[in-house]
């Protein structure tokens, strides 16, 4: 089993972007929609704003693999990345927290951090066996 308790695994704080014009949702979130050519701006000012959908919760594992060649720093033979795809149809990347992963299993998405950096930790996706 792999032990979660070793990872800082906090409330999701990553968001999706929604289209004010056609309803779109993307993940990263573009400067223009590519469906209907809206623009977005961030500060709101020239253009509505984009509403903000946080991601999370459940997911499909589309495709997953095995990362070996690993940077300096960490101490595991290799770790897991995954694809997954959210209810809403957005896909997203991010490390996989489960022993035997499965092409299409059921998974849940948490906001943890990936990498630390020293005085900098960097938060990503983490795809876990739902509880
Ligand atoms: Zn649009």
């Amino acid at each position: 089993m792999v032990d979660f308790s070793i990872y800082d695994i906090k409330e999701p704080e990553v968001y999706a972007y929604k289209c004010p014009d056609c309803g779109t949702i993307y993940y990263p979130a573009p400067m223009v929609c590519s469906k209907c050519s809206c623009r977005r701006d961030p500060s709101g000012v020239i253009f509505s704003s984009w509403e903000q959908v946080a991601m999370g919760g459940k997911c499909r594992l589309l495709t997953w693999t095995r990362v070996y060649n690993l940077p300096e720093g960490f101490d595991v033979k290799y770790l897991l990345f995954g694809i997954v795809e959210f209810e809403n149809g957005l896909r997203a990347s991010g490390r996989l927290l489960v022993d035997e992963p499965e092409t299409g299993m059921e998974l849940e998405a948490k906001v943890g951090v990936i990498k630390e950096i020293v005085g900098e930790d960097v938060h990503g996706f983490m795809f876990h066996a739902p509880e």
